[in-house]
């Protein structure tokens, strides 16, 4: 039996998925050829990604709207750089919610000014600033839809009329958000998309070209929207397997009903958390991710008995960050209702037994 894997990224994929990108591995599209042994300039892989970056367009209504999607390398880590490289003339502005803020807006200080609006640094980024002002001249400004570690996410995202870049690795696909509110949105593949290797990068063509220095053409958007994201030999497995993962969710009802199984999941999680007097939850209420739930045991000499229980109820992958520590539940599309119904099962054991 499969585990019930909360595993924050790499993370849960549709097992319908993982069997149809296993099938290509050996023979992709009844081409007697594997997928990742032919060319990517191959008519079957062209249509695999013209398909993977039209179905993300699609699913978030951004068809016909002035934005092109891409799927690059180097994670969502190397979004911080090409990000600021190809934005930032003089300022840009950060919104600090957590680790991959602070490493977004380390890199962004290295070509030019970053005024950090607000922070959540002092109460160990458990909330979400609020009313805090945005420089106006600001070439972007930046935000991270859904802090992994930490467990909180933006629902009201500030209303800044200039650039808005948002990081949404670990939520995009998950909720209805305006996307169009956007000019710059980035994922690495591996929360809710599909295996690590490939980032998908939606981009509005017009907000570029702004900048005066010279951009090496690796880390040039342009460049790779020129080349249809073919610039370079793409991550064909991660980009085949996130195409799979944009049908399923496309099938299943696109973002408003994998929404809804998202609200019942985080729900569900997050009632036991607050009701059973084991367990604290660590963020902010009002600013709770549904889909890294963080919390920890109000006693902790409790740790080994808990640790044991959900392991021999096949749930993998429940320890915090290693920053951290506590427990955090990832529940990423694909993870199923019934799994968070297991772990709160546990939850519930753990409180009889004591
Ligand atoms: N941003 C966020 C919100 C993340 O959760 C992560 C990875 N956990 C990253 C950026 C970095 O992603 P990558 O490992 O793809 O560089």
């Amino acid at each position: 039996m499969k585990k019930h894997n909360f595993s924050a990224g790499p993370c849960i994929l549709p097992q319908e998925v993982l069997q149809k990108a296993s099938e290509a591995v050996l023979n992709f599209n009844n081409e007697n050829l594997s997928l990742i042994e032919m060319s990517h300039r191959s008519t079957a892989f062209v249509e695999v990604i013209e398909k993977a970056r039209s179905l993300a367009l699609e699913l978030l209504g951004l068809e016909n709207k002035g934005y092109k999607a891409l799927f690059l390398q180097g994670g969502a880590s190397m979004q911080f750089l090409m990000v600021t490289y190809n934005l930032l003339n003089k300022k840009a502005a950060y919104l600090n919610t957590g680790t991959w803020s602070d490493k977004a807006i380390k890199e962004a200080k290295m070509f030019g000014e970053v005024v950090e609006v607000a922070t959540s640094k002092d109460k160990k980024f458990s909330y979400i600033p609020k009313g805090f002002t945005i420089p106006t001249d600001a070439d972007y400004f930046h935000t991270t839809s859904n802090n992994t570690i930490y467990g909180t996410q933006i629902k009201d995202f500030p209303d800044f009329k200039g650039i808005n870049v948002c990081d949404m690795s670990s939520d995009i696909f998950s909720r209805q958000l305006d996307f169009s509110k956007f000019d710059l949105i980035y994922a690495g593949a591996q929360k809710n998309m599909g295996p690590a290797g490939t980032t998908l990068v939606i981009i509005k063509e017009e907000i570029l070209g702004k900048v005066e220095r010279e951009i090496p053409s690796m880390l040039n958007y342009q460049v790779h929207l020129d080349k249809d994201s073919m610039f370079n030999t793409p991550s064909v497995f991660a980009v085949y397997t996130s195409m799979l993962n944009l049908e399923w969710l496309k099938d299943l009802g696109g973002i408003p009903f994998i929404e809804k199984v998202n609200n019942k999941k985080a729900a569900l999680l997050y009632s036991e958390i607050d009701r059973n007097p084991l367990f604290k939850g660590f963020a902010n209420k009002e600013d709770r991710s549904n889909m890294n739930v963080t919390f920890n045991l109000v006693d902790d000499s409790l740790k080994e008995t808990f640790d044991t229980m959900w392991q021999d109820a096949g749930i993998n992958g429940l320890n915090g960050h290693r920053s951290v520590g506590g427990y955090r539940a990832s529940m990423y599309n694909a993870l199923p209702l019934y799994s968070v119904q297991v772990l709160v099962d546990v939850m519930q054991e753990l409180e009889r037994k004591k």
